[in-house]
């Protein structure tokens, strides 16, 4: 039988696991081993440690400290690993842990972390998506159930102790470019919230310090938040630290291409099965890696259909901007909204469906100066009724006044 090597116990706090932590930094201490050719399950907390619940208010969106995420589970020591290894990890199987079967979507504050579309929907929403097996519909947004693309937003190895200065560095030098921005520009270290797994002592507290926090990836992977990387992937991670140690969390039952809508995808505790394929011993310099790669789940969703909406780099204010693909993709989710709005959804339903469904991004055209084209594929088996244009008009569909849950700041 497949051993769990890490539990969690949702009505327990993620502070109260030694198993958990949620900065990165070289000493955390491995809390399992395991070696090449053995699998095994980890349990995990949601990203927010159980913070967002299962009812009809944001407030808990609006009012969550941001500096407490991630809560990752780990790291696992994997026995022959050393530096400049690549580590190949099969991911076998994710899914929910029993009575727990939802999850959330969401978009912050523009004062607590805010989003991609931030300047258009400023306040703290929510809505909760109910998971039957493979697939999914939440009660705050009519219309619409598909199935999931499961995958972990955020796994990785540990950083050695040079890679971890480089990151910090490198953040507050950006920072320091302008401090007081809203949101910020990046997330220094910040002891006050630190889980560092089982560390203790002045040891403990000199690692809270500088550990890294975890919300954006780097060279390691972390939180590349990619819906690709799903049940049934192939990843080869690079190895820093003597021993690997991989660490996993924010798991997701489905997400959009770009994960727009930052908090999150659709977020939830659950389990991840891994199996270590095997070392390839020096692999990083053999094969020039960097940063991870992987191979694809051999399964996804089979949607075939799909309206694709264009977005090019002039923003809504008519500003012209140089190749930028941030506002070329902001352009075309914006045009997707637009146009699922005159089918009743409000702007945050249909804001959601694209943070939440499994919605590709392309980047289209790069080199065509001064515009950026970005795409996004909008699959239209999703809905229960007939998003495609026609000579008739959009047939609004009976929405019966649902939206979702509002919490403007206090
Ligand atoms: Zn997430």
């Amino acid at each position: 039988m497949t051993e769990t090597l890490i539990k969690v116990d949702l009505s327990k706090s993620p502070l109260e696991n030694d198993m958990i932590h949620n900065r990165w930094h070289s000493d955390i201490p491995m809390v399992a081993k395991v070696k090449p050719g053995d699998d095994f399950i980890l349990q995990c907390y949601d990203w927010t440690g159980g913070f967002i619940k299962n009812n009809d208010s944001a407030d808990d969106i609006r009012d969550v400290d941001l500096t407490t995420v991630h809560y990752l589970s780990g790291p696992v020591e994997v026995e022959g690993a050393e530096p400049g290894d690549l580590l190949v990890v099969d991911f076998l199987d994710i899914g929910v842990l029993p009575g727990h079967e939802w999850g959330f979507n969401g978009f912050f504050s523009k004062t607590n972390g805010g989003g991609f579309l931030t300047d258009y929907f400023p306040s703290a929403q929510k809505s909760i998506w109910d998971i039957k097996g493979m697939f999914t519909s939440s009660r705050h947004i009519p219309g619409v159930n598909f199935a999931g693309l499961i995958h972990p937003g955020l796994i990785g190895c540990l950083p050695d102790p040079k890679m971890l200065a480089d990151w910090n560095t490198r953040e507050a030098a950006l920072i320091a470019t302008n401090p007081a921005r809203v949101p910020g520009l990046a997330n220094p270290p910040f002891a006050g919230t630190a889980h560092m797994g089982r560390m203790k002592g002045e040891a403990r507290d000199a690692a809270a310090a500088t550990g890294a926090r975890t919300v954006p990836p780097r060279e390691h992977g972390g939180n590349c938040d990619i819906k690709d990387l799903s049940r049934g992937a192939r990843v080869y991670f690079p190895v820093y630290v003597k021993g690997a140690g991989l660490s996993v969390g924010d798991l997701h039952f489905s997400q959009g291409d770009g994960e727009i809508t930052f908090c999150g995808a659709i977020e939830m505790p659950g389990f991840i099965h891994l199996g270590i394929h095997s070392l390839i011993k020096g692999g990083m310099a053999k094969y020039g890696v960097k940063n991870p790669i992987f191979k694809p789940s051999p399964i996804k969703p089979n949607y075939q259909d799909f309206l694709i909406f264009e977005g090019i780099s002039v923003d809504d204010s008519g500003k012209q901007h140089y190749l930028d693909m941030f506002t070329a993709y902001q352009q075309a989710c914006l045009n997707a909204i637009n146009y699922l709005k005159k089918f009743g959804y409000s702007g945050a339903q249909a804001y959601s469906i694209l943070g939440t469904a499994p919605v590709q991004g392309h980047i289209s055209g790069i080199v065509d100066v001064p515009n950026a084209c970005a795409t996004l594929y909008l699959p239209t088996e999703i809905f229960d009724f007939d998003i495609n244009p026609g000579a008739d008009g959009p047939k609004p569909f009976n929405m019966n006044g649902i939206d979702m849950p509002i919490s403007p700041d206090l």
